[in-house]
């Protein structure tokens, strides 16, 4: 690895719109960010694709790319891509074949990969089964190093013959336009005119977890979810909470410092690394982007750590909770909104107008989580985060949100009418003037929360480790969108019968605080009573993702989805019935690998010890051990019954599970019969492993896998 300084080679692996300008022709140039403006790029001219084209492909043969691909991210939740090499044909004078590189405009606009392979959630039947993808300007064009080759990666977007988006990326850059343009007509109404664009802003923290390789290869659960089905607790577990912030270990130090430096070549700005709280667990964050971006990066961050954690030696594990009875993994989002001229819109300011301008913009965020709350939690639902979410360790499926006890006290002081007239001496006595010491302070932060105000930005807690961020941003930033959108025509009316327009904001503060304090909680997330107070609250509850789906179909709920453009109705259902497939394709694939391993390994070595066991107790003279010893093989026996019991169970519930054709009922039946029976085998799978030697057991064990990355 170099010594170089970052800021020398940040980057040196992409090819972005800074290189473009230079390169480019200026009115190709021109074309392009035109059509950029306008947000369309299948519009730009062919010359100015070809000329694209052509600096692109300059750059990539000089950086020793053999081949392209478009990048696109299906509504698996990963990133998909087809190869491409450069080379075409030439024929010469004299009939020998002459080879040549090339990349043509089209190429890069646009490319038509067999979509079949793809979910589309029932939007595409066989007859149009064609997907496009197209070329998205806004987010660089990089290269992947392989073994032996480069790879020149176009991020595109994915959709069907009849634009249907069939990616996570469209929508979020729908959302993207959406927030932008319902923020700016709102700063217009609260008299900041010179604001042209909004972005939404996102820092994606990553959790994740590094088992030794070895061990990992030697888990079929691992190899096959992601996660382990069974294993039995280590004594240490995470108990000693020794491992949080503490040193590196020099191995995992080396993967993190190649990590870093492909990260950064790829033009990704990681700058944090730490351990976490469970054994073998660690952290990543980059500084925040443009969330479009912002969301790129993360699945190139993924994908990046994965494999380079092969070459460490590791595997790493994105699973939302690879182990159980220690923590999972999640994915705080960090969203704000920033101004076209940097302004952060959720900063406290420095004068009464634009602390003012802070507390409506909270206000209305908080307005929309309220709102969509339902929709909130159907966006970061799936098999894993079920396990992760609502344990004592991760924020439950209830959407609150927590602002620190100061920001409640004013809002709370603004919706009891306290403050009327907001002049600037009124909102001095509020503190307001103080905002940037109030919300910054730290002292109170919850961790509690899934939804939280965090100085200047919220934080999105209750995303899971391998979300693609696209799915929830993007339903968020139509949230807020809605929300602001709702905002400006109440404002509108406000402004009409208030002598001032900052009373006519607060006023407005005053009615979205009044109508969404249900949703404020600054309590502990993870207690039972707050469970039954946001039951008596009303506010939304779900128990399994399979509940949770159910807000896809809910036209009502999904409506402002629909009015800001993000999503179509069509791609709604299609959203919907994608949860419910990649839900059971899951649940049955853990389900029977759990069944495998209990045949394939647990019931042997259960078998095995017993047979030895019975030997020696056949042959014990003494009384009182001839007692204990069948204390103990009673508890073996009635462990092995348990385990067949349940193995049996668990094959008949999947049976029954394949003789269902609607998914929905199949989500069902999975989750409300198979899993429960599951977690039972499970039970009497991990109980099996401590009655076992450890030379019969022939599965890693949670304590070799968790506490031998930390030597
Ligand atoms: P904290 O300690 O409060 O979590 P950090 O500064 O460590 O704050 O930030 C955590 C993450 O939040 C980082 O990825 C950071 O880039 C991101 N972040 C900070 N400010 C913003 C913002 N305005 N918008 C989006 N993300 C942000
Ligand atoms: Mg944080």
């Amino acid at each position: 690895m170099p010594t170089r300084p970052v800021s020398e080679y940040f980057g040196e692996l992409t090819f972005g719109l800074g290189q473009m300008r230079e390169r480019l022709p200026k009115h190709a140039f021109q074309d392009l960010t035109r059509s950029l403006e306008t947000g369309n790029t299948r519009k730009i001219s062919k010359e100015t694709a070809e000329a694209i084209a052509q600096v692109i492909m300059d750059w990539a043969i000089k950086n020793d790319a053999t081949h392209y691909c478009h990048w696109f991210q299906p509504m698996t939740g990963s990133t998909a891509e087809k190869h491409d090499s450069f080379i075409s044909i030439q024929h010469s004078n004299h009939s020998e074949l002459k080879v040549m590189e090339r990349f043509s405009g089209g190429a890069l606009i646009q490319g038509e990969p067999d979509a079949s392979s793809f979910p589309s959630g029932g939007m595409r039947s066989t007859f149009e089964a064609r997907g496009y993808t197209a070329w998205d300007p806004t987010s660089p064009i990089f290269i992947v190093e392989g073994k032996t080759s480069k790879t020149l990666c176009i991020p595109t977007v994915f959709f069907g013959y009849h634009g249907q988006a069939l990616d996570n990326k469209t929508p979020l850059l729908r959302s993207v336009q959406s927030i932008s343009s319902e923020v700016v007509n709102f700063l217009k109404l609260i008299g900041d005119l010179d604001v042209k664009s909004v972005q939404a802003t996102l820092g994606a923290e990553q959790e994740y977890f590094l088992v030794d390789k070895d061990l990992a290869g030697q888990r079929p659960d691992l190899l096959m979810c992601g996660r382990t089905v069974l294993g039995a607790g280590s004594a240490r577990g995470q108990k000693l909470e020794d491992h949080y912030f503490g040193s590196i270990p020099t191995r995992v130090q080396a993967f993190m410092e190649e990590m870093d430096h492909e990260l950064w070549r790829l033009g990704i700005p990681v700058k944090t690394r730490h351990n976490e709280v469970a054994p073998s667990q660690f952290e990543m964050a980059p500084i925040f982007e443009a969330c479009s971006v912002a969301a790129d990066h993360n699945t190139l961050t993924m994908e990046t750590m994965k494999r380079v954690a092969t070459r460490h030696g590791f595997t790493a594990l994105l699973h939302e909770k690879p182990f159980a009875g220690i923590n999972g993994s999640g994915k705080h989002c960090n969203w704000s909104l920033q101004t076209d001229r940097g302004d952060n819109l959720l900063d406290p300011g420095h004068t009464p107008h634009q602390n003012l301008r802070f507390l409506v913009m909270v206000a209305v965020v908080v307005s929309a989580v309220k709102k969509h709350s339902d929709m909130l939690v159907a966006s970061i639902m799936n098999a894993g985060n079920d396990l992760r979410l609502g344990g004592n360790e991760a924020p439950p499926t209830i959407i609150s949100v927590f602002l620190g006890s100061q920001l409640e006290t004013i809002f709370e002081s603004i919706a009891k009418g306290d403050v009327a007239k907001a002049t600037d001496a009124q909102i001095i006595n509020l503190g307001v003037s103080h905002l940037p010491d109030v919300a910054k302070d730290y002292t109170d932060r919850n961790r509690t929360s899934p939804f939280a105000f965090t100085g200047n930005k919220f934080e999105f807690r209750a995303v899971g480790a391998s979300a693609n961020t696209s799915v929830p941003v993007s339903i968020l930033n139509a949230a807020a969108a809605d929300a602001f959108s709702e905002a400006s025509a109440r404002l509108k009316k406000l402004l009409e019968s208030h002598k001032s327009r900052d009373e006519a904001v607060v006023a407005l503060i005053r009615e979205l605080i009044n109508d969404s304090k249900g949703v404020l909680f600054s309590g502990n997330g993870y207690s039972q009573e707050w469970r039954d107070e946001a039951k008596r609250r009303g506010l939304p509850i779900f128990d399994t993702s399979s509940d949770a789906f159910a807000v896809w179909k809910d036209v009502k709920a999904t409506e402002f989805l629909v009015k800001q453009n993000v999503l179509s109705r069509d791609e709604i259902n299609a959203r919907y019935v994608v949860n419910l497939e990649r839900f059971a394709k899951t649940v049955e694939i853990e389900l029977q690998t759990m069944g495998e391993l209990v045949d394939e390994h647990v019931v042997p070595a259960l078998e095995s010890q017993l047979s030895r066991t019975y030997d020696i107790a056949e042959k014990v003279r003494n009384e009182k051990l001839a007692q204990s010893m069948g204390e103990r093989v009673g508890k073996m026996e009635i462990t092995l019954h348990e385990l067949l019991t349940y193995r049996a169970k668990l094959a008949a519930a999947l049976d029954k599970v394949h003789h269902i054709d609607d998914e929905a009922k199949k989500v069902d039946s999975l989750a409300k019969d198979a899993q429960p029976i599951g977690v039972k085998l499970r039970a009497a799978a991990d109980a099996a492993e401590l009655l076992v030697a450890d030379e019969l057991w022939t599965l890693p064990k949670y304590r070799e896998m968790l506490h031998s990355v930390m030597k």
